[in-house]
């Protein structure tokens, strides 16, 4: 059996910057399905926020204030504090790390505006600050190469939970199949977020839930998955990410009219109010005809800011412009729509990582999660653009620290380890033995599709019940599937089939907990319930598995400096 102080899984932002901390002590695996790079941190363009004030003063009082606003007092604000307030030294660290940040003219890192975010507090690398910071904590990770162990392509399967207590994790080596049982002392969940669950998505293809109904799966409950951000400017048809950044440059919003229809829906801050508002306003466009030449899209208009700026500031967007859809946004504006983004929700955790399962903050000793997987909850309802590279990189930190500081302190737990390989060897047999006649392809797409027209920006109980009803006879016919492949090596379509009934499982769990929320609270729009009800639902959700069936609880949400008001931009 393999054995590690602390085994994470999971190498994008938080995972790796999690890494980093324990490795200072204890010796760390690192388990990841894609190669470390490739993790989705890496997409991320627009930037990271911090109150640095280098462009115009700023505080963390006020990054604090925009955060919890923007996330419709959702978040828990003893966690949004220590957040914010760790921002600029983290930034700092990055920064030594080796993260190249653009820069101003007299030297200091730039920072550009974003949506809901009242001060220009976005460091950026261009429109790469993903790749620029995903590569500065990939190089400290080889450079601690003794303490830190990556695993690279394999998959994690499930947790091990004895008497109370994970005590490891079930894996397998993609290149072999061969099935693993690694025993740590504690395990940290860093497994991103679940945006493939929508036929519209600028996630990766890795975005699947794995991590979240691992965590299901052993009890856990999850929080707030209700609450999915669409993003205004994914590319048409195809949803990859046009970053905000274009917006925070200057870009434009145009309906079919050519009108900045933004000047409707948000007057003050236009295109810069937060995504669920500007996401909103563009459905709203395109649901009363007023789409580009009657089509699903508007325009993305950049054309004022000149080609100079462009190529200093989005030289990346020009490129999936041109490289996708033959668009040159110098010369033309780029057709796009709402593309599911960030899911808010995930696994509970308290505000230093460490997992809890219910509403009194009880502890699952020896496991711990953190960045996108993770709900602490600093975004509420609606995550505001550049707060989640952040909340990568500062839980990353506070998670790996506790994590640490518990490992040091316990001994291995139990494992009965050739119970625990059955049980995933017994799932992947079931796969090969299913003979039937569907196809995956077929139901991954139905999934998608049903998600995105009811389970999408705009919701409601009728389309809410039906998408329930949809993905509960989508989950039927996988069992009739049929796996091509019965090999052992390198056996993608299998994960595929493991990733797809995780999907399944998740889309769900969102469709039911945005039933039961009657009201409209940032990502989360009913239009039955078109009003914000603090009365009966300012708390978080939690989603239980009960003998088959899901179980719904809550738990308060934490006021301490900002009693909820309307949210008007
Ligand atoms: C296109 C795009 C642009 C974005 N731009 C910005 C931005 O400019 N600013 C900002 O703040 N936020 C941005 N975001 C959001 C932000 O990038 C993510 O929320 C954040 O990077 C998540 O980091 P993470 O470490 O939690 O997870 P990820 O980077 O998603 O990493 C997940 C890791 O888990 C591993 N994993 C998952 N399941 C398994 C399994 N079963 N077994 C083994 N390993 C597993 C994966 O291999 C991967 O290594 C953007 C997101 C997207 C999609």
């Amino acid at each position: 059996m393999i054995k590690h102080d602390v085994l994470i899984v999971g190498a994008g932002l938080a995972g790796m910057r999690a890494a980093l901390e324990v490795c200072k002590e204890l010796d760390v695996g690192l388990l990841t399905k894609v190669y470390p790079s490739r993790s989705h941190s890496g997409a991320a363009q627009g930037g990271i926020a911090a109150a640095l004030g280098n462009s115009e003063e700023d505080s963390w009082e006020e990054h604090m204030f925009d955060t919890v606003k923007g996330g419709d007092y959702l978040s828990d604000q003893d966690a949004v504090e220590e957040y914010v307030k760790a921002a600029p030294r983290i930034i700092y660290e990055l920064e030594h790390m080796g993260c190249a940040f653009s820069r101003t003219e007299d030297g200091k890192i730039a920072q550009r505006s974003f949506g809901g975010h009242s001060k220009p507090r976005a460091c950026f690398s261009a429109d790469r600050t993903g790749h620029a910071i995903l590569h500065a904590l990939h190089e400290q990770v080889l450079k601690n190469a003794k303490s830190i162990k990556i695993y690279s392509e394999w998959y994690m399967h499930q947790l091990v939970i004895e008497e109370g207590r994970c005590s490891g994790v079930v894996v397998s080596d993609i290149r072999t199949g061969e099935v693993e049982v690694i025993h740590a002392k504690a395990v940290i969940f860093a497994t991103g977020g679940y945006g493939r669950v929508f036929k519209i998505t600028t996630n990766a293809f890795a975005s699947t839930a794995d991590g979240a109904m691992a965590a299901f799966h052993a009890g856990i409950p999850l929080e707030d998955p209700e609450f999915v951000q669409f993003h205004p400017s994914g590319l048409y048809r195809q949803g990859i990410l046009f970053s905000e950044a274009a917006r925070g440059e200057g870009g434009y919003l145009l309906n079919g009219n050519g009108d900045r229809f933004m000047e409707q829906y948000a007057p003050s801050r236009m295109e810069l109010a937060p995504r669920d508002i500007v996401a909103r306003a563009e459905q709203s466009e395109i649901d009363a005809g007023r789409g580009v030449n009657g089509e699903a899209c508007i325009h993305l208009d950049l054309r004022h800011l000149g080609e100079a700026r462009i190529m200093e500031r989005l030289p990346q967007i020009r490129q999936l412009g041109i490289d996708f859809i033959g668009v040159d946004c110098v010369k033309d504006p780029l057709p796009i729509q709402p593309s599911a983004h960030y899911s808010m929700g995930g696994i509970p955790t308290d505000m230093h990582g460490q997992v809890v399962i219910d509403g009194d903050g009880t502890p699952m000793e020896g496991f711990f999660a953190a960045g996108e997987c993770a709900c602490v909850s600093v975004h509420g309802a609606n995550r505001l653009g550049t707060n989640s590279l952040l909340e990568a990189t500062v839980f990353g930190e506070r998670t790996g620290r506790s994590a640490l500081e518990y490992a040091k302190n316990a001994e291995f737990g139990k494992i009965n380890e050739s119970h625990e390989k059955a049980r995933v060897l017994n799932q992947i047999e079931e796969i090969f033995q299913r003979d039937g006649s569907e196809s995956y392809n077929d139901i991954r797409n139905e999934m998608k599709e049903v998600m995105m027209d009811k389970c999408g920006v705009f919701r409601d109980a009728d389309n809410l019940k039906s998408c329930v009803a949809a993905i509960q006879g989508l989950k039927e016919r996988c069992k009739k599937g049929k796996v091509t492949d019965k090999g052992q090596l390198f056996n993608t379509e299998v994960y595929e089939i493991i990733e797809l009934g995780n999907m399944l499982e998740m889309a769900e769990i969102i469709a039911t907990a945005a039933l039961a929320r009657q009201e409209s609270r940032g990502g989360h729009y009913r239009t039955d319930f078109p009003k914000r009800d603090d009365q009966e639902f300012l708390k978080h959700t939690l989603v239980y598995p009960k003998n088959g069936e899901l179980e719904l609880k809550h738990r308060p949400v934490v006021i301490t400096r900002y009693q909820p008001k309307e949210r008007t931009y």
